[in-house]
């Protein structure tokens, strides 16, 4: 269990950010669904809830998703359905339940950066940005490949675009963390192919007009742990990428 010396809910991201950096031990709060698990002496807590990071915003250009966002509001967004078809629903809805998918983050989930997650596998094949408080805009790429730092993630901004979209993923037991997950998307000939729970952080495997899914999974590294082998996931997935490519080509 964690336990907390001091509460602060800043009306501000200055003010956050200031809390944040000024002890090593200072945190902020999304969900705590995964904070509650282990046992963090925290300083400061620092809850963003009062900083309206909990929408969904059409800016005409873009769709900024709020680091409060509920994975709830992500599998049931209607403008990220018109947009990416069911690529989200598809990627939470195996997420433990629907009261936890309630209370859990889109920042908690990407800022975490695990790696069995499967918002970051979805995010990966979209040209995703990470607005960070104190670094700036990263691309989501650049940011599941960076060492962590005391930041506070304010959005992850999308393009407004429709894509054709697919979401993978191999669990053994519904709501279980997957074994492997992929994600494809399309979007004038260009397909963007994520592949994520190997188990390693997510990552873009490929970008270009011709995947082809046994080259893609020849240049990726798998591991082993108590799921499943390296061996049996480099198996599986070029069959999910297959899939997901099936299934983006029938959507087009
Ligand atoms: C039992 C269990 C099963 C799960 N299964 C899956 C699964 O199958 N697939 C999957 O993808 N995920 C899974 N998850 C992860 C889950 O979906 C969330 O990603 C996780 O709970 C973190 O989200 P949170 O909002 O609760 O973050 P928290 O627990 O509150 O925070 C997590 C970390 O992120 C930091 N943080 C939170 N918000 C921000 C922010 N805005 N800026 C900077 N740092 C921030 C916190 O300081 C902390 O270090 C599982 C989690 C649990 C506990």
């Amino acid at each position: 269990m964690y336990t907390i010396r001091q509460f602060l809910c800043p009306s501000s991201l200055e003010e956050a950010y200031q809390a944040l950096t000024a002890a090593r031990n200072n945190t902020v709060l999304g969900g705590c669904m995964w904070l509650r698990l282990g046992r963090r002496a925290i300083g400061t807590a620092i809850d963003l809830s009062a900083l309206g990071l909990d929408r969904i915003t059409d800016t005409g250009d873009t769709i900024e998703i709020g680091a409060m966002v509920s994975l709830r509001q992500l599998e049931t967004s209607e403008l990220l359905r018109q947009q990416y078809g069911t690529l989200f629903r598809d990627a939470v809805s195996g997420i433990v339940g629907t009261q936890f998918r309630n209370t859990a983050t889109v920042g908690g989930s990407v800022y975490g950066r695990f790696g069995f997650s499967d918002v970051l596998t979805a995010l990966l094949a979209l040209p995703a940005q990470v607005r960070l408080y104190h670094r700036g805009t990263v691309s989501i790429e650049d940011f599941a490949a960076m060492p962590y730092e005391k930041d506070i993630l304010e959005c992850i901004i999308l393009p407004k675009q429709a894509y054709a979209a697919s979401y993978q993923h191999m669990r053994f037991q519904a709501t279980d963390f997957p074994v492997l997950t992929c994600a494809v998307s399309c979007r004038d000939g260009i397909h963007r192919i994520s592949v994520g729970a190997r188990p390693q952080k997510a990552c873009l495997a490929y970008q270009g007009q011709a995947p082809d899914a046994q080259a893609i999974t020849d240049s990726l590294n798998f591991s082993s742990n108590m799921r499943a082998s390296a061996e049996y996931r480099r198996k599986i997935c070029p069959v999910l990428i297959r899939r997901a490519l099936e299934e983006v080509q029938a959507c087009r």
